[in-house]
């Protein structure tokens, strides 16, 4: 095999059943890798334990299969490796980066309601004096770390520098060299008390250790990337190319979605399709 490593990966949650949109995207990713003697590696994001299921697990690696896709072994599976997004958080933490922060959702939605109109789109808060932190500790009461956009910014002198590369579109239309906005974010959760990490520092820091030199995932996900390129910028990790891909809509124009439960790959296959028909509808 010769020219530049290509590795990308599907990234699937097991939260429920993987329907038309993820067979979409894990065909996507499937094809750049396969154009150009590239690895495919596939990733279950089962941090969220609560949520996670072992039979959506167990299901989506059957209708990957039964799509025709392979994948590399082992399966990385977040949840066996939550030492790795603690070291990260302690490494964020230890430079003044993160926060606890104790505010329910409810309040944060209040506290994004009454700001003057268009000021803050997004949460950002700031650590309480140590006293309070300290008794509210000792009181057990939950909490979420976030990641500190003010101490961020002057961790890395302003977030001019920071941009990544979209080979596919984001939904304006975005492509080429974009300049990362980690504002849009707002102070993101890296982890809960009880749920040692939340989904973009898992991402950024699974993506640096699997290698991952191309991440090909759905539009959706493009906000995100402006958190994970600072978060990357953070923590000194290597910055993948990305491809956002378009989404899938059903005929009334919505995306969709897991609730869908026609649409899942499972149905579909129950109703008689071939993962053939399937994969020719979705252009492939
Ligand atoms: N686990 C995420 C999802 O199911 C995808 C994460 C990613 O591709 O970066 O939407």
């Amino acid at each position: 095999m010769s020219g530049p490593a290509f590795v990308t990966r599907f990234a699937p949650s097991p939260t429920g059943y993987l329907h038309r949109g993820h067979a979409f995207s894990a065909l996507t990713a499937h094809e750049a890798a396969r154009a150009v003697h590239g690895r495919f590696l596939l990733r279950i994001e089962d941090i969220d334990r609560t949520r996670c299921r072992p039979e959506f697990e167990a299901a989506a690696l059957e209708d990957l299969a039964w799509l025709g896709l392979g994948w590399e072994d082992p399966v990385r599976r977040q949840s066996e490796h939550m030492a790795d997004y603690g070291a990260a958080l302690r490494d964020l933490s230890e430079r003044g980066l993160t926060y606890r922060c104790f505010r329910t959702r409810r309040e944060i939605a209040e506290a994004i309601e009454s700001a003057p109109h268009g000021a803050m789109e997004a949460f950002r808060g700031a650590p309480l004096p140590p006293d309070q932190e300290a008794r509210r500790v000792a009181a057990g009461e939950p909490y979420a770390w976030r990641l500190s956009l003010a101490a961020a910014e002057r961790a890395l002198g302003g977030f001019e520098r920071l941009s990544f590369v979209e080979e596919g579109e984001g939904p304006d239309g975005e492509h080429g060299a974009i300049a990362a906005r980690p504002q849009v974010g707002g102070d993101v959760v890296l982890a809960r008390k009880d749920v040692g990490v939340a989904y973009h520092l898992a991402v950024v820091a699974d993506d640096a250790l699997q290698g991952v030199t191309q991440v090909i995932r759905g539009q959706d996900l493009f906000e995100a990337t402006h958190v994970q390129r600072l978060l990357q910028a953070l923590l000194a990790l290597p910055t993948p190319t990305y491809r956002h891909h378009r989404l899938l809509t059903g005929p009334d124009g919505r995306r969709f979605a897991k609730r869908d439960r026609a649409e899942t790959l499972r149905e579909l296959r129950a109703s008689g399709m071939t993962a053939a028909d399937l994969r020719g509808e979705l252009g492939f």
